[in-house]
């Protein structure tokens, strides 16, 4: 199929790109990497005026280390950051799920301000940023404003983003060497989107217990999901497989209403996402432990 007529402008300067979402009020979109907005354009599911490509914008694709943290220019691909050593052995938890994303064709040209923006529930950029308390870093008509990831992700496909705004930062933390994470994903085929899969980060306190859990979800719900009953059941508890046992499962029973497709079923879909929430548990908690010289 071939896409709409639509208008194309490639701005040199986020400025001038904002201007132009102001003009075709809504009825503008940005292309970044193109991997979700051609397909959707070639589908005529989305039908814009005009596109405004983010590709000759200046400084928006970067990896700069600052204050313990990571800042990412949003049009920063994929690939970039599955080869940059800062991210290997800073935020190997942003790596794990980079290299889960599809194949080497789309992250070679799909960027991490893309995925934010399209908030697919089913990716895994937006639950890793929400386990990693990431924040993102919009600027509109206005001026700028700071959103974290979890007040991003309003419903499916659906952002805080305004008519107007564009994503240009994503800042994640970079993960002390005592700092546990895991990351466990299914789907059906390889570079297929996930059916279900976690992305946990957690650190253990000075009587070897878990402190701090985050257990992000994805493909189980409309935006990312955090089973907070879960990490409550994990908090202040001794790592162990019951433990991660018990957590999966009330990852199960938490989750509200799975998504039932022809991929899976929501009851299955229920169950991976406790299956995943475990498999991630317990590599967060090795982890944590292996940083801490071993000792739990
Ligand atoms: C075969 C195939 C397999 C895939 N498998 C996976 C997978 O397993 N996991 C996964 O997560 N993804 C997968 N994807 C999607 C891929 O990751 C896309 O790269 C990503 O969803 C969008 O990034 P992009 O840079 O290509 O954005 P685009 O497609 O250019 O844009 C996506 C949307 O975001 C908006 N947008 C882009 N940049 C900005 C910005 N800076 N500010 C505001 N809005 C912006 C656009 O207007 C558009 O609405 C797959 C895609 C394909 C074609």
């Amino acid at each position: 199929m071939k896409p709409a007529p639509f208008e194309y402008l490639a701005p040199t300067t986020i400025g001038e790109a904002i201007t132009a979402l102001q003009e075709f009020d809504g009825e503008a979109k940005l292309l970044a990497g193109g991997q979700s907005l051609m397909p959707m354009l070639n589908m005529r599911l989305a039908r814009p005026g005009l596109v405004v490509d983010l590709g000759r914008v200046q400084d928006l694709d970067y990896i700069r280390e600052s204050d313990g943290h990571l800042a990412i220019g949003a049009m920063t691909t994929k690939r970039t950051l599955e080869r940059s050593p800062l991210v290997q052995n800073r935020q190997p938890l942003l790596h794990a799920a980079t290299v889960s994303i599809g194949h080497p064709q789309i992250r070679n040209r799909g960027t991490i301000g893309g995925s934010m923006a399209q908030a697919d529930p089913a990716a895994e950029y937006p639950a890793t940023a929400v386990a990693l308390e990431a924040t993102l870093r919009v600027i509109g008509p206005t001026g700028d404003r700071i959103v974290p990831a979890e007040d991003f992700f309003v419903t499916y496909l659906t952002t805080a983003l305004e008519p107007g705004e564009v994503l240009t930062e994503v800042t994640v933390p970079m993960f002390e060497a005592k700092t546990g994470w895991g990351f466990s994903e299914i789907s059906r085929r390889h570079g297929d989107f996930a059916m279900a899969g976690a992305a946990v980060t957690l650190s253990l306190d000075a009587a070897g217990c878990c402190a701090e859990p985050r257990i992000a979800l994805f493909g189980v719900g409309p935006t990312p999901v955090r089973p907070r009953g879960a990490e409550d059941a994990v908090r202040g508890e001794q790592p162990s497989d019951l433990l991660c046992q018990n957590a999966g499962r009330q990852v199960s029973e938490e989750i509200d209403e799975p998504l039932s497709d022809v991929h899976a079923s929501a009851d299955y879909r229920r169950n991976l996402a406790g299956v995943m929430a475990r498999q991630a548990l317990s590599d967060a908690m090795a982890r944590a432990t292996a940083g801490r010289g071993g000792r739990a």
